[in-house]
């Protein structure tokens, strides 16, 4: 197990809402490390100095909303998952410097094996939304053989941004409707049915044989992922994606993997 950091935080804004401090304390306490995971909220201004302070106290931990991308600016050295997907989402300290990471890609991996029980080589994935979980899910893609995304955002020039970065993998279609057409594989990557029964888009552009997978999770499941079920599509919500990214992340941090089950089960509960 590696030196256990000074403090173990999840910097975002706001921060509240996250579940990520009931499952990794469970796998704090399983595992014996007399350590808490704070949901820290740090307005955009101040995230300089809270870094600042992380580091001097060789800190550890996870980046959401907002701070994403500013946070790898406060990187010494950033893994290649960071730099693919343009976003930290996990640091630790090594030798006082800090190291940022990425790993919602791992996660969206994780997430996908869980539906089709392999990352599908070949796969045509439609995605909708362009933003950092977005970017994620093309890093991700970039990695299967002939791994294809069409991808639709609300405003144009990020979803053109964003495809830039992976040229060889991704395009920008016109609508939601044409990135899902022949598509293997739909991913819901924008907020759309966080805090409402709202779907991303109808069903009827989607192939009847398309796995639905909806990056957002809520109690219960999504609207959307049920009415895909409902459908007949094998469609599952973000909530493994966020356990396995939060297990790869507590696996930097300790050197150790957490126990999933209890992961897994304090989330449940
Ligand atoms: P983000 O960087 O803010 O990007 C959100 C994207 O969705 C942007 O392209 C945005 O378009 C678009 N969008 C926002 N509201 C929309 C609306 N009403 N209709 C259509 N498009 C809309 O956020 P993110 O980090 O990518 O996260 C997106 C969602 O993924 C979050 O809500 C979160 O629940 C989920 N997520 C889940 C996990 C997991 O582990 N399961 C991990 C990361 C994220 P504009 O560019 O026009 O604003």
């Amino acid at each position: 197990m590696r030196a256990i950091p000074g403090r173990l935080v999840l910097l975002g804004h706001p921060v509240r809402h996250s579940l990520s401090p009931i499952f990794q304390n469970a796998a704090l306490r399983h595992a014996g490390i007399t350590l808490t995971y704070e949901a820290v909220d740090v307005p955009p201004a101040e995230l300089a100095g809270v870094a600042a302070s992380l580091r001097a106290v060789d800190g550890a931990g996870n980046v959401t909303i907002p701070h994403k991308r500013a946070f790898a600016a406060f990187c010494a050295r950033l893994t290649e998952d960071a730099v693919r997907a343009g976003a930290v989402n996990t640091f630790w300290c090594e030798g006082g410097e800090v190291v940022g990471d990425n790993t919602d890609i791992a996660g969206f991996e994780t997430l996908v094996r869980s539906v089709l029980g392999a990352s599908p080589a070949g796969a045509q994935v439609g995605l909708l939304g362009a933003g950092g979980a977005a970017a994620a899910v093309c890093a991700a893609v970039t990695r299967w053989p002939g791994g294809r995304v069409r991808l639709h955002g609300r405003t144009p020039s990020r979803a053109a941004a964003l495809a830039q970065r992976f040229p060889d993998c991704v395009t920008v279609a016109g609508s939601a409707e044409a990135a899902v057409a022949g598509a293997d594989l739909v991913v819901n990557a924008t907020p759309v049915g966080l805090d409402t029964e709202a779907w991303p888009m109808p069903f009827d552009a989607i192939p009847g044989d398309a796995a639905v997978m909806d990056l957002v999770y809520r109690q219960g499941e999504t609207a959307w992922v049920r009415a895909a079920r409902a459908r007949g599509h094998r469609a599952a919500d973000g909530r493994e994606m966020l356990l396995a990214q939060g297990a790869h992340a507590f696996e930097r941090w300790f050197g150790v993997a957490p126990d999933l089950g209890v992961m897994r089960a304090a989330l449940a509960a």
